[in-house]
């Protein structure tokens, strides 16, 4: 039978050290963790499934090695439990005071004035977790507020995933596409816009920018991808931009983030808004 590995951090104490454990997982664990309060509330505990395979132990000796002073607890448990484990570990996450993330089996969490968008855990990159999708939504959050993003505009989510940018910007009453080059997430992505009643007003496609009519525009364009692709892409991506839109750039690395702003420098935008999340860097132009 399939195992899954266990990994539990033990942080007593000190709220800065807990954020940075939290950090750290959200680079390495990105399907998520569960968080759980020590007894007596004296600190956190960290917990994190993977099937246990060379990269689960990978982790493991990963986390010994950066956490020498903390107690960290691997153990192997049976495939069994894995329902529960993946249902415990998946917490809802707040992004930039407007949306609130929640598995599907959290549909009736009350999220008071957030927007919630559901997600379903699967095989697509963007369960929230990650800070790059993080920085995107909160990019969205800010122009929300300060009513840059209204509900007549038309969206264009490069790379959807799970669909979450996408979902995202249709809580706040736009419609759009969303495309991806991987079936297996275009898939995963129409599964989520079910879920979250929104698959009238988000189309998808499998393909990339290549595959967008020649002259279409978007008033507001996410593409969470990696740098170099978005350097190679940025005439092409800047096309589809509609005049006096909003680009959000996310998946750099901040090392990476004077590179990809040169690309669209020389794509004819001006000086872009860094967003900085642990190491990962997001551009938006409005
Ligand atoms: N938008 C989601 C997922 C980001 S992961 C989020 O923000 O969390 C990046 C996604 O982009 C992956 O699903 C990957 O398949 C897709 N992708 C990578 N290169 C691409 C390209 N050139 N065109 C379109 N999609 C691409």
């Amino acid at each position: 039978m399939r195992k899954l590995l266990r990994v539990d951090i033990t942080v007593a104490g000190g709220e800065e050290l807990a954020e940075q454990v939290e950090a750290w997982l959200s680079d390495r664990a990105v399907q998520g963790w569960e968080e759980a309060p020590l007894d007596n509330d004296a600190g956190l505990r960290f917990r994190v499934h993977m099937e246990d395979a060379p990269p689960a132990r990978e982790f493991a000796e990963e986390a010994a090695r950066d956490w020498p002073d903390l107690p960290i607890a691997v153990s192997v448990i049976e495939e069994e439990d894995w329902g529960a484990a993946w249902m415990a570990f998946f917490t809802p996450i707040e992004v930039g005071g407007v949306y609130e993330i929640l598995p599907p089996w959290m549909a009736d969490h009350d999220t008071g004035a957030r927007r919630p968008i559901l997600i379903e855990p699967k095989m697509a990159f963007g369960t929230g977790h990650h800070p790059t999708t993080a920085l995107c939504l909160e990019a969205f959050a800010k122009a929300h507020e300060a009513g840059r993003i209204t509900p007549a505009m038309r969206f264009l989510d490069l790379g959807t995933g799970s669909g979450i940018l996408g979902i995202g910007l249709c809580r706040l009453g736009l419609t759009g596409l969303g495309v991806d080059i991987d079936p297996q997430a275009v898939w995963c992505a129409a599964d989520n816009l079910r879920l979250n009643g929104v698959e009238t007003a988000m189309t998808l496609a499998v393909g990339g920018v290549g595959c967008l009519a020649e002259g279409s525009r978007y008033d507001v364009v996410a593409a969470n991808i990696l740098a170099a692709p978005l350097i190679a892409m940025a005439p092409r991506i800047v096309s589809h931009v509609a005049p006096g839109g909003m680009l959000v750039l996310s998946g750099i690395l901040e090392t990476q983030a004077e590179a990809v702003t040169a690309a669209y420098r020389a794509a004819g935008l001006p000086e872009p808004v860094r967003r900085v999340s642990g190491e990962w860097a997001s551009l938006s132009w409005q």
